[in-house]
């Protein structure tokens, strides 16, 4: 210690005795550091040593390292600097670290700092950090407890809550979160789009402590966009997680007063931003990686419950649409009649119809005609281009039918892709030209499906009525006619006479 014998006065001497009966050790710092006997086996290094500062800072434990640095730095720059600083030293025999207070003052001699310090084993001071650090893990451990406590009952919660009660519980949940996680508000924006802009409306909140709404006019339809950055948080999947005090002025307008944090978290459907979850605390205290994670969560499940409810909800609106009598009358009478591809009327109501027409040909002595018209080799079109494309096919020549007829002609899709048509007041040759027309439409008249042109003829059977026939063995006639013209090539017209 040799610049100590040099600097210490007698009072200084004397001070020493009282050091060494309250165990403290000397140590003095210049370019290296010098400990005396006491000092070293407080540090654990069992004798007097002379150390480089980084041999000594390689002892200190990780965690305090940089603030001993800081210390003797500071010390040494400014003399007459007092430092006082606890910190953990490695021991070497026994391979742990005690708490050691080190206290040293600086003083100049012949113009270089030196730093004079004690040093003194800190009793119980590892005990008290442990124990510290014990309170901290158990806090952090039920506090995560809370929320994942707070996921189960929400999830519990959601798995009871059929249609019928849907509200009441969705809306203890958002209580549940408020009350498990110590938030002053849990509440859902729903987005939607008005006039072309993406808004969005709150549809639950559970509030305490802080006043509920904020009044109409921020609850209702607020442009997603007038919140500053909001959007494309949510819109990347991730939740946007402030202090107030750190949003823009816009969104802290939303929020009510005396809120210090908020988390927002997204609710998707599919791509399609559903809406956010909002949750906000008085604390300032912005959410930690647990709660943020949790939370999170916490938002996918009311999230699922919410849409599901919505998407039935909407399911019965519309069924219940349909039962009011009249939509209901309308749609079966329509389902009714009509062929549902085509829309032209199906074989059952054409046989209703033309027993009206028949029954007044019969009476006024003038014939009518009844066509069968079947197109030709459809099987290989559906086998060529595929069923969708024969579908496509069917409407088409059903719409070039109609077109060619008159108004007043019965027509109907007899079935797969056969026809029927009931041509009354007309002579035979104008039945013949009229078949001949549809046939040349349909012909000239290719479907065009995935830009795709594809032609397709027809054949078609025709018979005339005569006394006493019904419409059963009219058309059984015009089939023999329909026989004979695919027999005879196909895309051709008979006319079946006995
Ligand atoms: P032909 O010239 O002798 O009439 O030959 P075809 O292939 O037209 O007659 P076939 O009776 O052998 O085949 C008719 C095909 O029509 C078989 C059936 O799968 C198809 N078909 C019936 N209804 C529909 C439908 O609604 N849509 C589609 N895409 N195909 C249908
Ligand atoms: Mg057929
Ligand atoms: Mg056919």
């Amino acid at each position: 210690m040799e610049h100590c014998d040099k600097l210490f006065s007698s009072r200084i001497l004397a001070l020493l005795d009282v050091i060494n009966d309250n165990e403290l050790g000397l140590w003095e710092l210049t370019d290296t550091i010098s400990l005396d006997e006491k000092a070293g086996k407080i540090m654990g290094l069992d004798e007097a040593k002379r150390l480089t500062l980084k041999e000594l800072l390689k002892l200190v434990h990780e965690g305090d390292r940089k603030e001993l640095e800081n210390a003797l730095t500071r010390v040494m720059e400014v003399p007459g600097t007092i430092g006082n600083i606890e910190c953990r030293i490695m021991d070497k025999k026994n391979k742990q670290y005690n708490w050691i207070r080190l206290m040293g003052k600086s003083y100049l001699n012949q113009g270089k700092p030196v730093v004079l310090g004690t040093s003194q084993l800190v009793e119980g001071k590892a005990l008290e950090f442990l124990n510290a650090r014990i309170n901290d893990i158990t806090r952090e451990l039920s506090r995560k407890d809370e929320l994942y406590q707070c996921m189960f009952e929400v999830t519990e919660t959601l798995l009871n809550a059929d249609d019928s009660i849907f509200e009441e519980y969705f809306q203890s949940c958002l209580e549940i979160i408020g009350r498990t996680v110590g938030l002053a508000r849990v509440y859902i924006y729903k987005n939607h789009m008005v006039d072309g802009t993406s808004c969005c409306t709150e549809t639950h909140e559970w509030t305490e402590a802080v006043e509920a709404t904020l009044g109409e006019e921020f609850t209702m339809d607020m442009p997603l966009n007038s919140w500053p950055g909001l959007e494309e948080v949510l819109d990347e999947g991730k939740n946007y997680n402030k202090l107030v005090k750190d949003t823009p002025g816009e969104i802290q307008a939303m929020i009510p007063r005396g809120i210090g944090a908020v988390l927002y978290a997204p609710i998707f459907l599919k791509d399609f931003l559903w809406g956010f979850v909002g949750y906000e605390r008085i604390e300032e205290r912005a959410f930690d990686t647990d709660e943020d994670s949790i939370l999170g969560s916490v938002s996918l499940l009311l999230a699922n419950s919410l849409i599901r409810y919505d998407l039935n909800k909407n399911l019965y609106l519309a069924v219940d649409k349909i039962n009011t009598t009249t939509i209901k009358a309308e749609v079966l009478e329509k389902f009714a009649y009509t062929d549902a591809l085509t829309g032209l009327y199906n074989r059952r109501h054409f046989m209703e119809l033309s027993q009206n027409v028949l029954e007044k040909s019969k009476r006024f002595n003038t014939p009518c005609y009844t066509m069968i018209l079947d197109l030709d080799f459809f099987k290989k079109v559906n086998d060529t281009y595929g069923h969708l494309a024969g579908d496509e096919v069917l409407k088409n020549a059903a719409i070039v039918m109609k077109n060619t007829l008159r108004s007043y002609d019965l027509l109907a899709r007899y079935g797969g892709e056969e026809f029927v048509v009931l041509v009354s007041e007309t002579t035979k040759a104008d039945v013949l030209h009229l078949a001949e027309r549809l046939r040349e439409s349909i012909a000239a008249t290719p479907c065009v499906h995935n830009c795709i042109k594809i032609v397709c003829t027809a054949s078609i059977g025709l018979a005339a009525s005569f006394p006493d026939c019904t419409m059963e063995s009219l058309i059984d006639k015009a089939d023999k006619g329909l026989y004979k013209a695919k027999e005879s090539g196909r895309n051709q017209i008979i006319l079946y006479e006995d």
